[in-house]
């Protein structure tokens, strides 16, 4: 079981594979446990909803499935598309995430 991943909250991803193949989207949310991430209005699912105080009304909502995360890419601003992500340490020791096509850092600041 992974502990980390090549991608986080926030970071542009494209789907490799599956129906949702070629989209892009930002991460909402990475589930390490399950090694699967859950990507903005991507693999959208119906799931029936309970009345709730906020939502009274209940019924089928949409909302994003989770993917595995084998099956999305960070993709470099850079480069517009997919790639594979690098690790380099700098001088100070912090490690920052790098494009491997390009060299391009994907963690800004
Ligand atoms: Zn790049």
């Amino acid at each position: 079981m992974a502990s980390t991943s090549h991608v986080r909250r926030g970071d542009t991803v494209a789907v490799i594979a599956g129906k949702e193949r070629g989209k892009r989207g930002k991460v909402l949310r990475v589930l390490l446990g399950d090694g699967r991430v859950l990507v903005e209005k991507i693999n959208m699912v119906k799931k029936h909803q309970r009345p709730t105080q906020r939502l009274r009304q209940g019924g089928i909502i949409e909302r994003e499935g989770a993917l595995h995360l084998s099956n999305v890419l960070l993709v470099c601003g850079r480069c517009d598309r997919p790639v594979r992500i690098g690790i380099k340490v700098l001088a100070d020791d912090r490690k920052v995430r790098i494009c491997k096509r390009c060299g391009e850092p994907i963690d800004k600041g």
